[in-house]
């Protein structure tokens, strides 16, 4: 393939100031080979939609395999928070042409420095990763389709690769207020630039106007009358000639004019133009670069992606309130915390973060919860101060954010975290329970065994003592005074020979 890179100084890429030296290619779908062979899908699918007119189509789910990429020692990986927002705003861009996009899976397991930074070098290993029935996203630190030239520094910020057909982006562009990912995302779809043609020498001043029948990529010069705008740029009709392959610093081109001496006004809102510079809201895909990317979902080659599946479209429009440890109080043991909150409607998943910072930058645990609203962490350290919060999100809904904090402490104690395999269930009724009354716990033990009840305060102090008790095998009932208890929250524990088992009892006032 060609060279990507593009040499002129150019200070942009979503509000982010580049050194004014670097090169830069919004992705590194530059022309040349891979251009070549998406060019050919667009033809073949522009036939199709002449000879086959689109009559309906409803909402389609599309399956998305995010790969969250860390280096070899397992930094730098992009965190899943992003991930979240980046699909969230990724529907909101694809919501008029009814194609929407769900969480297959985020594998945020892959520490790899060939993915991480030169994918070049790590097609072989992607490709045993890759998802065979997902789109397939790599969030990387480097987006590298080919080798670098000696001397040049690059940064694309996201490429497709249409022999290998998975979509890479650089993980700071994996942002609600950046247009790269739907843009790669139109290119999977078969779209080329709206500069197609202008992608590795933009049009410049040495160029000159009026600009060459040819453009040097090779492909026809559009112009801006529309007389030949379907053999010529882009190949697409409701998307003006567009000669910016570089980047503009406005959202107002007017600059190059059309081999006929016409200066051209290139529609700079278009997703799959470079102009960076106009308002987020207002960028769009085109009426035919919608129907061009319906023909390629719909193509046989994509079959992988189409199904009747339909994700839990439940919107998610309670927040969850984080129930312990809350309020600094601290666990019966730092080795073993679980955490705890309200489970609401319509998350399948929530994402729990812990770290010693309110800014959750030190040294952030994210930890994926799935199915229960509760989660126990072996990891943290003694006696430290930390903060942790929610984000509940299921595989499409995903734009609901975060809890505030709560806070808790450690303290130096080790508990035993091995659960009683002899006990099947235990529970507590009633709970919550008023203050004045007793507390029935129900076991069921497929043997017998000693153990002993003591109900902890959330600050980790020893509230009642119900002392050592024999549970029978089968069915076991215990009465426990909870009388002149403060209201609140606390922790029973049931500490047996093999381990400890905890409930959470709230007493009500
Ligand atoms: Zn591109």
């Amino acid at each position: 393939m060609k060279k990507l890179m593009v040499a002129a100084i150019l200070l942009f890429c979503g509000g982010m100031a580049l050194h004014a030296q670097t090169n830069h290619s919004r992705c590194g779908n530059s022309g040349g080979e891979w251009q070549d062979i998406i060019t050919e899908r667009l033809l073949r699918n522009k036939q199709t939609l002449a000879d086959n007119p689109v009559q309906f189509r409803s909402t389609v789910y599309v399956p998305v395999r995010f790969h969250l990429v860390a280096n070899t020692a397992g930094q730098g990986r992009v965190e899943h928070w992003r991930v979240l927002e980046q699909l969230c705003r990724l529907n909101q861009d694809f919501a008029d042409m009814d194609m929407q996009f769900y969480i297959k899976g985020m594998n945020d397991n892959i520490n790899n420095n060939a993915i991480y930074s030169t994918q070049y070098t790590a097609g072989t290993v992607m490709n045993l990763l890759r998802d065979p029935t997902a789109l397939n996203v790599w969030i990387v630190d480097l987006a590298t389709p080919v080798a670098p030239t000696p001397g040049e520094t690059t940064i694309v910020l996201g490429y497709y690769n249409p022999q290998r057909d998975w979509v890479v982006i650089r993980r700071s562009e994996v942002r609600a207020n950046s247009v790269t990912l739907p843009h790669e995302f139109g290119h999977f779809f078969d779209l080329a630039h709206t500069h197609n043609g202008w992608d590795a020498t933009p049009w410049s001043p040495s160029i000159g106007n009026p600009a060459p029948i040819i453009s040097p990529g090779g492909v026809p010069t559009e112009r801006q009358n529309g007389s030949n705008c379907d053999t010529a740029g882009d190949y697409i009709c409701d998307t003006p000639p567009d000669y910016n392959g570089l980047g503009y610093p406005t959202c107002n081109y007017n600059i190059a004019q059309d081999p006929t001496g016409v200066f051209i006004n290139p529609d700079e809102k278009l997703f799959m133009s470079y102009f960076d510079f106009c308002p987020r809201d207002e960028y769009y895909f085109s009426p035919t670069q919608v129907d061009l990317m319906w023909a390629d979902y719909n193509h046989s080659s994509r079959n992988y992606l189409r199904s009747t599946f339909v994700p839990n479209l439940t919107e998610i429009t309670e927040t969850p309130v984080l129930t312990y440890p809350v309020g600094g109080a601290i666990p019966p043991g730092y080795n073993a915390v679980n955490f705890q909150w309200t489970a609401v409607a319509g998350a399948d998943f929530y994402l729990l973060e812990i770290d010693r910072a309110a800014s959750y930058t030190i040294n952030p645990l994210r930890i994926i919860v799935s199915g229960t609203n509760n989660h126990t962490v072996t990891t943290l350290e003694p006696n430290r101060s930390y903060f942790w919060r929610i984000r509940p999100y299921n595989a499409y809904r995903t734009c609901a954010t975060f809890t505030q904090s709560g806070t808790f402490q450690t303290n130096n104690t080790i508990v035993n975290t091995t659960d009683i395999t002899d006990l099947n269930e235990w529970s507590i009724a009633p709970n919550p329970v008023y203050a004045q009354g007793s507390i029935q716990i129900n076991l069921q033990a497929s043997r017998g065994f000693e153990g002993v009840f003591t109900l902890y305060n959330t600050a980790g102090q020893v509230a009642r003592q119900y002392g050592k008790q024999r549970i029978n095998t089968g069915a076991t009932s215990f009465d426990f005074n909870v009388e002149a208890l403060q209201p609140g929250i606390y922790m029973l524990t049931l500490d047996h020979e093999e381990g400890r088992e905890v409930r959470r009892v709230v007493v009500a006032r």
